[in-house]
C-alpha cells in the first residue's frame, strides 16, 4: 500500500512538472533577479541586430503586444525604436523587473499581468503585432493550450496583424543532442545553461550561476514543422521561418527558429 501511494505521488509530480502553468513555480524571485545575466542585453543585441525592428517596420506594425515580456529586453528595444508597446507576462516578478529595467532607461512600460490563455478576456484592444520571444511558447505542455494561445494571439491582432514567435531548434536537440553556438538570445558568460535531460515530451534545462545557485526550466520540445502547422491551423495563411535570423539555412544548424506569421493573404 505504502509503495502504491509513493508511486502514485511520483506520477502526480511528473504530470504536474509537464503542465502549462508550471512556469509559475519555476520563475522564482532569485532566478528572475538573475535572468539578465543569462541574457546579457548587449550580447543579445549583437546577435539579433535589428531583425525584429526591421521585420515589424516592413509590415507597417506600430502597436505591438510583447506577450512574453520577461525582464523587458524586447519591450525596451521596441519603445526605443518608436513602437507603441504593451508588455504582458504571467509572472508579476518578471514584470516588476521589466518595469525597473525600462525605468533605468527613462522609459515607462505599460505592463499587463496576464496568462496568454486569458489574453482576450483581460485585454480589449487590438494590435498590429504580437511577439512571443525568447523560447517562451515552449512553456505550453498541452496541445490544447498551444492551440488556445495561438487562437488568442490571432484574435487580438488586427486584420493585417503579424505574429512573431520563436523557439529553440528542438529537432536538432532531440535528434542529435544539445549544442549551442552561444551567439543568440541567451549569451551571458557567467551562466552555465544546458539540458539536464532530453526526451520527446520534456527537455529540462539547468542553469548554474556564478554564485553556484541552480535553477531549472521545463520545456516542451516543439519540432519546427509541428509549430508551423499549429500556427497555420490557428488561421495564419503564411508562416515564414528563419534560422538564427537568416532566411536560408541548413535545418540542423540554427540554435533558434523564428516564425513570422501573417494574417493577410
Ligand atoms: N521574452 C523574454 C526573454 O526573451 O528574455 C522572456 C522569456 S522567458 C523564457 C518566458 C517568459 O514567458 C517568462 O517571463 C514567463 O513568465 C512567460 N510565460 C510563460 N508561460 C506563460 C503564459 N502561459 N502566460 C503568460 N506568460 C507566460
Amino acid at each position: 500500500m505504502k509503495l502504491e501511494e509513493n508511486t502514485s505521488h511520483k506520477h502526480d509530480k511528473v504530470v504536474k512538472d509537464k503542465h502549462s502553468s508550471f512556469y509559475q513555480r519555476q520563475y522564482e524571485d532569485d532566478f528572475v533577479s538573475k535572468w539578465d545575466d543569462l541574457i546579457d542585453w548587449d550580447g543579445r543585441t549583437k546577435g539579433e541586430g535589428d531583425f525584429f525592428v526591421k521585420t515589424l517596420k516592413e509590415r507597417n506594425a506600430k502597436k505591438v503586444l510583447d506577450a512574453a515580456t520577461g525582464t523587458g529586453y524586447h519591450s525596451v528595444r521596441l519603445l526605443n525604436n518608436g513602437f507603441e508597446v504593451h508588455s504582458v507576462d504571467g509572472k508579476d516578478n518578471m514584470l516588476e523587473r521589466a518595469f525597473f529595467n525600462a525605468r533605468r532607461r527613462d522609459l515607462i512600460l505599460r505592463t499587463i499581468h496576464c496568462d496568454w490563455r486569458d489574453l482576450t478576456h483581460d485585454i480589449h484592444e487590438t494590435y498590429d503585432a504580437v511577439i512571443c520571444l525568447g523560447n517562451s511558447f515552449t512553456h505550453l505542455f498541452e496541445e490544447k493550450d498551444r492551440r488556445k494561445v495561438l487562437a488568442e494571439f490571432y484574435s487580438i491582432l488586427g486584420p493585417q496583424g503579424v505574429l512573431i514567435l520563436d523557439q529553440r531548434n528542438y529537432d536538432t536537440i532531440l535528434d542529435q543532442g544539445y549544442s549551442n553556438k552561444h551567439e543568440y538570445y541567451y549569451v551571458g558568460d557567467s551562466v552555465k545553461a544546458e539540458p539536464e535531460s532530453i526526451s520527446d515530451d520534456l527537455v529540462r534545462f539547468r542553469y548554474e550561476f556564478d554564485d553556484n545557485t541552480v535553477h531549472h526550466l521545463n520545456m516542451y520540445p516543439l519540432r519546427k514543422e509541428y509549430t508551423r502547422s499549429l500556427i497555420k491551423e490557428a488561421g495564419f495563411p503564411t508562416v515564414k521561418t528563419f534560422g538564427d535570423f537568416q532566411e536560408t539555412y541548413k535545418q540542423e544548424e540554427p540554435d533558434f527558429f523564428i516564425h513570422v506569421a501573417e494574417k493577410n493573404y
